[in-house]
C-alpha cells in the first residue's frame, strides 16, 4: 500500500487521475478541494471560512487545511495508505506534513506531479467551467488560481525533487495513457 501525493496545477486532470489510482490500489482520496467545496455547500463554518478564498482563487489559509489534513490521515481507513490530492501546495504545508507523518510514523512514497503546458490549461479549465459550473471556474478566478500555483505552490517541485520523491508526468494524452504512466511510476517505487 501507498502514501501518494499528487501535484499539478488547476486544470492538470490532477482529481481525474487521483480517482483512479486510489480505485485500483484501494486507498483513499483525500481532495482538500473537495472537502472545502462540501463544507461550503453545507454552509459549515468551515465552509463559511473557505467561501472567500475559494472564490476569489486564493488559497485557503494554511493553518485551516493542515488542520483539515492531519484530522483525516489519523482515520482508520489511511492506515494502509493513501493519496493526497491538491495538498500540500505550500513549502509550510509540506513541512506540517512531513512532521504529521513523522508522528504517526509514516512517510511518502512518491510524488507525482502532472505536467501540462501552461495555455492547455487554461483552455481545459475554461472548458470545464462550461460542463460543470464550478464557481470558481470563472476567466479571471481561473487567471487567479493559476498565479497563486506558481506562486506559491510550484516551489514544491524543488522541495521533493530535493527528497528525491518527485516523479514529473508528462499530462498530455487520453485518460487512459496518463494513467498508464502514473501506474508504472508507482511500480517501480523501489520499496
Ligand atoms: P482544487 O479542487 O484542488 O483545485 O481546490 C480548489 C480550491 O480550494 C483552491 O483554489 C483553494 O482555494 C482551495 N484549496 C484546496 N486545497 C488547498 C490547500 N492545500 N491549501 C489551500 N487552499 C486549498
Amino acid at each position: 500500500m501507498y502514501t501518494i501525493i499528487f501535484m499539478g496545477p488547476p486544470g492538470s486532470g490532477k482529481g481525474t487521475q487521483a480517482k483512479i489510482i486510489c480505485e485500483l490500489y484501494h486507498i483513499p482520496q483525500i481532495s482538500t478541494g473537495e472537502i472545502l467545496r462540501n463544507a461550503m455547500s453545507n454552509q459549515t463554518d468551515l465552509g463559511k471560512k473557505a467561501k472567500e478564498y475559494v472564490e476569489s482563487g486564493k488559497l485557503v489559509p494554511d493553518d485551516i487545511v493542515i488542520g483539515i489534513v492531519k484530522e483525516r490521515i489519523k482515520e482508520k481507513d489511511c492506515e494502509k495508505g493513501f493519496l493526497l490530492d491538491g495538498f500540500p501546495r505550500t513549502v509550510k504545508q509540506a513541512e506540517e506534513l512531513d512532521k504529521i507523518l513523522n508522528e504517526l510514523k509514516k512517510r511518502i512514497d512518491i510524488v507525482i506531479n502532472l505536467d501540462v503546458p501552461e495555455e492547455e490549461l487554461i483552455q481545459r479549465l475554461l472548458k470545464r467551467a462550461k460542463l460543470e459550473g464550478r464557481s470558481d471556474d470563472t476567466e479571471p478566478v481561473i487567471r487567479n488560481r493559476m498565479k497563486t500555483y506558481f506562486d506559491q505552490t510550484y516551489p514544491l517541485i524543488e522541495f521533493y525533487n530535493q527528497k528525491n520523491l518527485l516523479k514529473n508526468i508528462n499530462g498530455i494524452g487520453t485518460i487512459e495513457e496518463i494513467s498508464e504512466r502514473i501506474k508504472e511510476a508507482i511500480k517501480n517505487i523501489d520499496k
